[in-house]
């Protein structure tokens, strides 16, 4: 397992594979604790709770007694059990009596991420922006109640507005390449209509693209949720490209899109868990999103850089995926932030040494005229 930092939160680092809580539900108490003990074992250390569900709380504050500072726990605010059933609310008095049943089943006096719960609409965000709603979520944080305060959306226009206020350390967001494509929405069903993706699309949305360097630059830390779309990524008949994915590819396009931190799969056993694992051993055959993205007709990514590496071995060294990343968050800004500058100083070569071979644009399925983009790099980082 590889782990990556929360950049706000110093002391926080998650597991690049993260689980879901819809996998425990209905699950006896031993089961619970099985699943939680397989995940520790395959270094998985991170879990978003999303549920409200009581059943829930309880199993999992059983399954973490006695070693809770094992885990990175990300709770949502906002998302009640009433009567029974799941509520989304912005009403203060609801969300805290849930927020503390939630903390006290768990057995806990803190979460390390609290999740400002699902805000897709402009009139949702007003209202969570502006009222008593967001005052509640900073006091969690001021209080210590929360190390990190973040918001989940499937919207990159309302994602990028609430990235804005600064108040935000964490993303939560869908991510997978049919998603990317999608213009923005706040009907959160327009990302699974098949009719919106009959027309084909070039390139990924632009506001996507723009929130995801966004994040990066100002070091939020994006989770992802719906990495295999549902499961519709994964099958043939129902992935918008027509062609199925497997786990790995969809695991790999979210690690590498930028300021992503951690994938969140919805494990219902402990094999699969142990089958996402399998990433880290997977080839780069396996792993390569690149052969499903760049072979379909009505689906053109081209010219752009999607950091999937396939360029490498350079001739000289040079991790032209990093560099491109590093060079479109400069172009994005007009300027080159100094968290950007201090990265692309670290990387081991730099695009100045780049010698024009051409070697690396021969595997780019993409197109990309990584020559040209080498030299700009040289132009905006001087060296
Ligand atoms: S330049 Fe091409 S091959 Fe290299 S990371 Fe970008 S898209 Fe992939
Ligand atoms: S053209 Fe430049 S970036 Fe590409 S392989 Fe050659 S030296 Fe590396």
């Amino acid at each position: 397992m590889k782990y990556r930092e929360i950049k706000r939160c110093k002391n926080i680092k998650v597991s690049e594979i993260a689980l879901g809580c819809e996998g425990f539900i209905g699950k006896s108490r031993a089961e619970y604790i099985a699943m939680t003990d397989k995940a520790l074992d395959l270094g998985i250390n991170f879990i978003d709770m999303y549920t409200p569900d009581p059943s829930f709380r309880d199993g999992f504050g059983a399954a973490i007694k006695g070693r809770r500072d094992k885990m990175v726990l990300q709770g949502h605010i906002g998302s009640a059990w009433e009567n029974g059933q799941y509520l989304r609310t912005r009403d203060v008095a609801k969300a805290q009596k849930a927020f503390e049943d939630q903390l006290k089943r768990l057995g806990t006096d803190y979460l390390d991420i609290g999740m400002i719960h699902y805000a897709d609409g402009e009139r949702d965000l007003d209202e969570i922006l502006n009222g008593d709603f967001i005052r509640y979520c900073i006091s969690l944080k001021e209080k210590g109640i929360i190390r990190a305060l973040g918001i989940s959306s499937h919207n990159p226009i309302a994602a990028r507005r609430a990235v804005e206020t600064g108040l935000i350390d964490v993303l939560m967001f869908s991510v997978n390449a049919a998603y990317d494509m999608q213009p923005p929405s706040e009907n959160v069903d327009d990302l699974f209509e098949p009719e919106n993706y009959k027309k084909g699309f070039v390139n990924a949305d632009p506001n996507r693209t723009a929130l995801y360097e966004l994040c990066e630059r100002e070091d939020i830390a994006i989770d992802v949720m719906k990495t295999f779309g549902g499961g519709d990524m994964l099958n043939a008949e129902l992935s918008p490209f027509g062609v199925a994915f497997n786990e790995y590819q969809c695991i790999e396009y979210c690690l590498t899109r930028p300021a992503v931190v951690s994938v969140i799969a919805g494990c219902h056993s402990q094999a699969e868990m142990e089958r996402l694992s399998g990433y880290y051993s997977a080839s780069r055959e396996e792993k390569d999103y690149s052969a499903v993205l760049s072979k379909m007709d009505k689906f053109k990514f081209h010219g752009n850089c999607m950091y999937c590496g396939h360029c490498a071995p350079c001739t000289v060294g040079i991790n032209v995926a990093d560099v491109n990343k590093y060079l479109n968050l400069s172009l994005a800004q007009g300027s080159v932030p100094e968290t950007v500058a201090d990265h692309y100083k670290l990387l081991e070569h730099h695009a100045g040494e780049c010698i024009g071979c051409g070697r690396c644009e021969k595997n780019c399925p993409f197109g990309v005229e990584i020559i040209d983009k080498m030299n700009k790099a040289r132009d905006v980082f001087g060296y």
